[in-house]
């Protein structure tokens, strides 16, 4: 395997850099350095800790324009989602500069002495980051465990590694110790299978495809290593008849075709109720045509840019050739990894692309006859990611929310991420929660200490 990668903007096809993939022993002399930086970190006054969490998220702030541009250039997004991303990293750090001081234990009562509990940081954490959002998932992970006072190596996706770099330079620039926050650009099956095997290694944070993330999950079994999977979905965006069906019409497309639909809560899968199924798909009609797809660089007001790779371009072509398409937007051609923002129709709910995590921006549209009928589709599938229930009975849309199996589901909303909030998948969406007040809670071990007296 050649040890360097060609790293590509998928608007045009043209290489930008190149960029060194680790070997074994690099990811190993990372990790062993992580190991060594981590007992200055974990015993560091919290106060101290999170003031250095706190300059890291003004340095992250004053290059946000700077990261944003480099995630136009290397992932496609268009200016408005990378800004949001590479702020939300300043927030996130932020958030969890709160946690060292907080990180509250509790005192048990029981017989015969004192009992007090502690939490305490495992140690090296592991973090893998695919390529669809690489700043915030990235930060997800890195600011909740150094604030619980692990040491991080973290492994960007060889598609996307470039604004991972610069946050791990912007760390030192904050003036974190060299090695607290370590990030290794490197091969999945090399330096991200080393993060599962090296016993320094004492929990691993996967984000990316469920194939991958089971590989993972058994690979830590072998030292009962932690692990938290942040994995694929299938979100239901289901429309009841009672709702405002031109605001619903007009929401659906930003929930699937965001990022190119390389969203793990994209809501792929939209259920329109019976009766209001052909006004829904009426009004859907030119909300998706007029949905702006651009090469983000040049065009400010872009709302798609392109797919990731040609890998991945052939990859949602092959579930459309397969399809019913309904109707479809445009694209501006080129060289760029384009596809289209395209809605098909779907009546056999065994169908491929009704089943399985398309990653590109298509959304497959479905009738439902009633309230258990929606739920029973909703809930058919494997994954239990986000989901979106539009009506105007906030009874019902609190009731088919506790009924969806899923971890993240909005009414007449479709948003899925605060960094307020816990965010993380049922079924094979994953495993564990990321985010919200408990995040570096899951980066601890809590220990209980007995005084006899
Ligand atoms: P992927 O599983 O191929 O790769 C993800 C990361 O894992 C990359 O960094 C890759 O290098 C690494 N990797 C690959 N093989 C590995 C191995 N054997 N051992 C260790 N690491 C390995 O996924 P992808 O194609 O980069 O990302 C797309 C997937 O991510 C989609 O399925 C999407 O739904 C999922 N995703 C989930 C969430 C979530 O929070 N649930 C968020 C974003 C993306």
């Amino acid at each position: 395997m050649t040890d360097t990668y060609t790293v590509v903007n998928p608007a045009t096809a043209t290489p930008l850099t190149e960029v060194h993939l680790a070997s074994v022993a690099e990811a190993d002399a990372a990790i062993e350095a992580a190991h060594a930086a981590f007992p200055a970190w974990r015993t560091m006054p919290p106060g101290e800790r999170a003031t250095l969490l706190r300059r890291f998220a003004a340095v992250v702030d004053a290059h946000v324009d700077e990261l944003a541009e480099i995630e136009v250039r290397n992932a496609g997004h268009t200016w408005g989602n990378a800004r949001w991303e590479a702020g939300n990293v300043r927030d996130c750090l932020n958030y969890y500069a709160g946690a060292p001081e907080r990180l509250f234990g509790r005192q048990i009562p029981v017989p015969g002495g004192v009992d007090v509990t502690f939490h305490e940081p495992l140690g090296v954490a592991g973090i893998i980051v695919p390529w669809n959002f690489p700043m915030p998932i990235a930060g997800w992970g890195f600011a909740p465990a150094l604030a619980a006072g692990n040491t991080v190596v973290l492994k960007p996706a060889e598609l996307t590694p470039l604004t991972a770099v610069r946050l791990g330079e912007l760390a030192l620039e904050a003036g974190l110790a060299e090695h607290v926050l370590t990030v290794i650009p490197g091969a999945g099956p090399v330096v991200g299978e080393r993060f599962v095997t090296h016993p320094l290694v004492r929990k691993v944070c996967f984000t990316g495809s469920t194939a991958v993330g089971k590989r993972i999950m058994a690979g830590c079994a072998e030292q009962v290593k932690r692990v938290t999977l942040e994995l694929g979905g299938k979100s239901a965006n289901i429309v009841f008849a009672d709702t405002d069906l031109a605001a619903a019409a007009a929401a659906a497309p930003g929930a699937v075709f965001d990022n190119a639909g390389q969203d793990c809560c994209a809501r792929s899968r939209i259920l329109v109720e019976r009766s209001a199924y052909d006004e829904f798909m009426t009004l859907l009609q030119p909300a998706v045509e007029a949905f702006r797809v651009a090469a983000p660089e040049g065009d400010e007001a872009a709302e798609m840019g392109p797919l990731i790779s040609a890998a991945q371009q052939a990859r949602v072509q092959g579930y459309l050739g397969e399809s019913e398409v309904a109707f479809r937007g445009s694209t501006p051609g080129g060289d760029g990894f384009w596809v289209p923002p395209t809605v098909v129709t779907v009546d056999d709910p065994g169908a491929r692309i009704w089943r399985e995590e398309v990653f590109g921006p298509v959304t497959a549209v479905m009738p439902f006859d009633d309230e258990a009928d929606a739920i029973a589709k909703a809930n058919d599938t494997e994954y239990g990611l986000s989901g979106s229930i539009f009506t105007s009975d906030l009874g019902r849309g609190l009731r088919v929310a506790r009924a969806v199996e899923a971890g993240n589901l909005s009414v007449n909303s479709h948003s899925s991420v605060r960094y307020w909030t816990p965010f993380g998948g049922y079924k094979q969406s994953g495993l564990g929660r990321e985010l919200g007040p408990d995040a570096p809670m899951a980066f601890t071990e809590e220990k209980n200490v007995f005084i006899a007296h």
